[in-house]
């Protein structure tokens, strides 16, 4: 298959070419030419297959013939090597939870293929460079760490990433290298930008990006929403899944899974204070902002990128657009509150990022007066990324995951720079 840019629907590339440069020469995101769909017999059966093997199915439609058949079974045997469990809280609620993975946040479905495919593709020494304000930039570094011939640098903004979080990016060690810079998250994303500009530097070294638009970030994430399904115990009842969104990566990716044929009825899309899409699906305007802070950090989004693959699948019509999709957007104070309501309600402790989408879905079916239906939301990281929030919420200690407590007790370890480019450049140099 190819992959056009979604700057020029005319001008298409190989998978290896989207995969290695992330983004168009026009600036556009790499879209599928087409997506391809499954018959309804392959979703009968869902159930007789392990999760790798759905991947695999779904991988294979878009890569075939760019990677061998053995080698991409292997790349999805490392990259989703932890399960998608559908966690059922009643006849009508089921979460599924994404954070299994090494870094406890959906991410790694996205950063773990990426990062295989990467190693599959490229010969050459190659040098990753990402900016991160949080979880992807831990990821990313778990999918490259131990990758012979790949460095990975981890530019953060100083004193701007939770405790948590410089642990998670800072205690790799090997080929991975924390760049605590000193200024802001978009300081960082400049020096980057910059970096792959400059000629002097790109003729010397070969540098790749691992940026959330990467089309080898997408397609893994179509897999679980297959995987969810297949958990379903009742499948004659409507289903909708609601995404927790920012950037709407996670989002597009569940669009191109109906479009494959998957058997969901409605997506609702929950934003919090930064609802540029929510405003978008109510009014038909599109409006760009800077985003503000909040407790469902990772959804702070002012301009998601994904929203040009979403005008693009649906061939810029609003009206269809508005028809698959629901949104609705909530409050610091309103997602406090639905943390403590679903662990007094349930039992179960949810992350700031699942407690907005519960709280969409809520909103959702007693607007819709609907009862009869299977309504899963994604739980895109664990509580305990998200302790202060989360036990200040429901007045009890939350169990920390060993995968987390472990990086707890490693050394900090990081390179500090200003936020001077030739400063920046020189280190890539000498590195
Ligand atoms: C990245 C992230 C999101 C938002 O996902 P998008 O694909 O950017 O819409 C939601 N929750 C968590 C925990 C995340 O890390």
């Amino acid at each position: 298959m190819k992959f056009y840019s979604t700057n020029n629907e005319n001008k298409f590339v190989t998978f290896k070419e989207a995969v290695i440069k992330g983004l168009a020469d026009d600036g556009g995101l790499f879209m599928p030419e087409f997506i391809p769909r499954f018959e309804p017999s392959f979703f009968k059966n869902l159930e007789n297959y392990s999760f790798q093997e759905i991947a695999f199915d779904i991988a294979i439609k878009f890569i075939e013939g760019e990677i061998n058949k053995e080698e991409l079974r292997s790349i999805i045997n490392r990259a989703i090597n932890f399960p998608a469990p559908l966690i059922k809280l009643n006849d009508q609620f089921s979460l599924l939870e994404l954070f299994h993975g090494p870094t406890l946040a959906f991410k790694d479905f996205g950063a773990r293929f990426m990062a295989e495919i990467i190693s599959h593709l490229s010969q050459e020494k190659l040098n990753i460079l990402v900016a991160t304000s949080g979880d992807t930039g831990s990821a990313v570094a778990g999918g490259f760490f131990g990758k012979e011939n790949i460095n990975v640098f981890l530019l953060y903004p100083c004193g701007k990433v939770s405790e948590i979080q410089e642990k998670q990016l800072t205690t790799w060690g090997g080929n991975i290298t924390a760049l605590e810079i000193k200024g802001t998250f978009d300081d960082c994303q400049r020096l980057v930008k910059s970096a792959f500009v400059d000629k002097d530097l790109t003729s010397r070294k070969k540098f790749s990006s691992a940026n959330s638009i990467s089309i080898a970030r997408l397609l893994p994430q179509i897999f679980y929403y297959f995987e969810a399904y297949k958990q379903l115990k009742d499948k004659r009842k409507e289903t909708i899944v609601c995404v927790p969104s920012g950037n709407l990566g996670n989002l597009t990716a569940g669009l191109f899974a109906k479009m494959m044929g998957l058997p969901i009825d409605k997506f609702i899309s929950a934003t919090n204070k930064n609802d540029i899409f929510t405003k978008y699906i109510n009014t038909s305007l599109f409006e760009p902002r800077d985003s503000v802070q909040t407790l469902s950090n990772a959804m702070d989004v002012g301009n998601p990128s994904n929203f040009a693959r979403i005008l693009s699948v649906y061939k810029n019509t609003y009206n269809k657009i508005k028809n698959d999709i629901y949104s609705a957007s909530f409050s610091d104070e309103e997602t406090l509150n639905a943390i403590k309501e679903v662990y007094e309600k349930y039992n179960y402790i949810i992350d700031p990022h699942g407690a907005v989408g519960y709280l969409a879905v809520k909103n959702y079916l007693s607007e819709k007066n609907i009862e009869e239906v299977n309504s899963i939301v994604l739980e895109t990281a664990h509580p305990a990324k998200f302790l202060d929030t989360v036990e200040n919420a429901i007045n009890k200690k939350v169990e920390i995951p060993a995968r987390l407590e472990e990086c707890f007790h490693k050394e900090k370890q990081s390179i500090s720079l200003s936020n001077n480019y030739d400063e920046f450049k020189k280190y890539l140099m000498d590195n």
